[in-house]
């Protein structure tokens, strides 16, 4: 197989060939650095490589061409290579059409020329576009496989994990890939074993748990030590946050989540307003950086494991997985979150994971390609799946209760979606039923009090209301009237609190009625349901772990 490609583009010969030398003397061993002088040149080369079969991992294009300018390359490259990554080689004096670029075309980078020295101003940037790349990149005959049912709720829960915990994986339809029966067959699977999940090796898992999937990869599932100074319960932006702040500060810390580290963030198919990423970033590039980051520094993460009670021992907090094992710890984060409500529509219930799917948006996005999709819900994690599914669906309805989304979506979305040609809004609108056999067929809108109309719709994703993930806390961990748990000064004001408390001090700012439990992200009560709130209040609830430990 040839080498992966880095292509660069630039009308002028001399930077041209001093880009191409510059990357050739750091990645020749593994990439092939081709050049190109002008835009049409370049889609001759992406169409040449394609029909090759080879892999493009980066393109770089200079913006001021004749003919195709770098902007429209750039996004047309991504027709042919999605996964390539994708950068606009810029004049200083161009800086700010540059980002104006970043944002409409959604590039990954821009370089401005000179890129001297090449060590500071070159590789840093394409060493980290090259890391996302081989991330997402999966030779075509190398790999994880699944083979199942588009409709099949089991291999929904298969590649939602796969696709949490950024495991590469080729997802084979039985119904529309004709060399599927052929594997089956081969390995004495039948219809009633799928999924099936293939492994390099040629062996294979039968209608597997997320467990076992991550037990067959090496996943660790079982804690190192007896005892640890914190136990992190929830993988999302306040958990992960909490993971690298404890492990860097000599804590022997722990980090529990029950589906795939990035929680909510995680499955975002790009958050715009994360400070430090100026064109973006994907919940799941966000999500990889954030846990090589916490493990380099020493935390042990376990997933999937549940947490499912916690209960308290003379200062030790004993924390209950849901496979009746337990975990001691001197101190424990709750970062659990929240989840989307199921929408209370007949029929939806029964179509969970066969057309009807709660924010898996980047997870199923490419299965409706050339199809009908509704996105239920007025706000941003709405409007980024949205966006999201375009690239791929033939129309997305977008289904709002309101009149408009003013008041609930950010304006950039909103700009967003007013562009996108294969976006239509209903606003006033409601989903009144939805209908199918196996799968999803039919879905009944209703605009305000008017007659339900049935149309034909391929897969529903929603997005509405909220409700936390706090059951698996005991009633000692005091929570307000929509089950948010209360922290800090928030507490003093409940009559409960001061019959349960019996510390001298007033809990911490973090911490929960139970001294020693704290608890950061969307879990609290009155959170800020924001990435860069609960990444700060996890790194903020390290600081108060060790007041804690410092007072007992
Ligand atoms: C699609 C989408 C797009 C968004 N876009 C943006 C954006 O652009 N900008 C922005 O600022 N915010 C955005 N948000 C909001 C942001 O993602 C959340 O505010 C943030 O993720 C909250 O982080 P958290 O760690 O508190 O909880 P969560 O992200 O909810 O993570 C909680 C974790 O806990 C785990 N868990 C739950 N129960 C258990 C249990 N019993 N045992 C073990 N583990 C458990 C879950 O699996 C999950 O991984 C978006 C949200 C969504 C859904």
């Amino acid at each position: 197989m040839n080498k992966p490609v880095i292509l660069v583009v630039d009308d002028d010969a001399q930077v041209l060939a001093a880009v191409r030398r510059d990357l050739r003397t750091r990645y020749r061993e593994s990439y092939a650095i081709v050049g190109a002088a002008s835009g049409e040149d370049a889609l001759a080369t992406i169409r040449e490589l394609k029909a090759r079969g080879d892999s493009l991992a980066i393109v770089i294009s200079d913006q001021r061409m004749p003919g195709i300018q770098g902007t429209e390359l750039l996004t047309r490259s991504r027709e042919s290579y999605p996964l390539a990554r994708r950068v606009l080689l810029t004049a200083y004096s161009d800086i700010d059409a540059a980002v104006k670029a970043i944002n409409e075309a959604h590039l990954d980078h821009y370089l401005s020329k000179p890129w001297t020295p090449p060590e500071d101003c070159l590789y840093p940037v394409i060493d980290d576009l090259l890391d996302v790349w081989q991330a997402e990149y999966l030779p075509e005959a190398k790999g994880l496989r699944l083979v199942g049912h588009q409709w099949s709720p089991r291999s929904h829960a298969i590649k939602d994990f796969l696709a949490g915990n950024l495991i590469p994986y080729r997802w084979l339809d039985v119904a529309r890939d004709p060399d599927t029966q052929g594997l089956l067959d081969a390995a004495g699977i039948g219809p009633d074993e799928l999924p099936a999940l293939f492994f390099e090796d040629g062996s294979a898992l039968r209608s597997p748990e997320p467990r076992q999937v991550a037990e067959r990869l090496g996943r660790p599932l079982s804690a190192a030590h007896d005892l640890y100074d914190l136990v992190i319960v929830g993988a999302g932006p306040a958990g992960l946050g909490a993971a690298v702040y404890g492990a860097s500060e000599g804590l022997k810390t722990l980090l529990l989540d029950r589906h795939a580290p990035g929680g909510q963030a995680g499955t975002s198919s790009r958050i715009e307003n994360y400070l430090g990423f100026p064109a973006g970033v994907s919940g799941g590039d966000l999500t990889r950086r954030a846990v090589a980051q916490a493990q380099r520094l020493g935390a042990e993460m376990l997933v999937p494991i549940e947490v499912c009670g916690v209960s308290f021992d003379a200062g030790y907090k004993r924390v209950t997985l849901s496979d009746g094992r337990e975990i001691i710890t001197r101190t424990m984060l709750g970062a659990t979150g929240m989840s989307y409500r199921e929408h209370p529509a007949p029929g939806a219930s029964e179509h969970m994971g066969a057309g009807v799917y709660y924010g898996a948006a980047t997870a199923e996005a490419p299965a409706f390609a050339g199809q009908r999709v509704v996105v239920v819900g007025g706000g941003n994690s709405a409007g980024q799946a949205a966006m999201h599914l375009s690239r791929y669906a033939q129309e997305v309805q977008i289904v709002v209760r309101r009149d408009s989304l003013r008041h609930t979506m950010s304006q950039y979305l909103i700009a967003q979606i007013e562009k996108t040609s294969n976006i239509r809004l209903r606003t006033s609108t409601e989903i009144a039923r939805v209908e199918g056999n196996d799968h999803l067929e039919r879905v009944a809108f209703t605009v305000g009090v008017g007659e339900a109309r049935v149309e034909e719709v391929d897969a529903m994703f929603v997005f509405i209301g909220t409700r936390p993930l706090t059951d698996w806390l005991p009633a000692a961990v005091l929570r307000d009237s929509k089950g948010f748990v209360l922290t800090g000064r928030d507490l003093l004001i409940e009559p409960a609190f001061g019959r349960t408390w019996k510390e001298s001090r007033e809990p911490l700012l973090l911490e929960t009625s139970v001294p020693g439990v704290f608890a950061a992200g969307d879990i609290r009560a009155s959170a800020m349901n924001r990435v860069a709130s609960a990444v700060g209040e996890g790194a903020m609830a390290v600081r108060f772990v060790h007041e804690y430990l410092a007072l007992t």
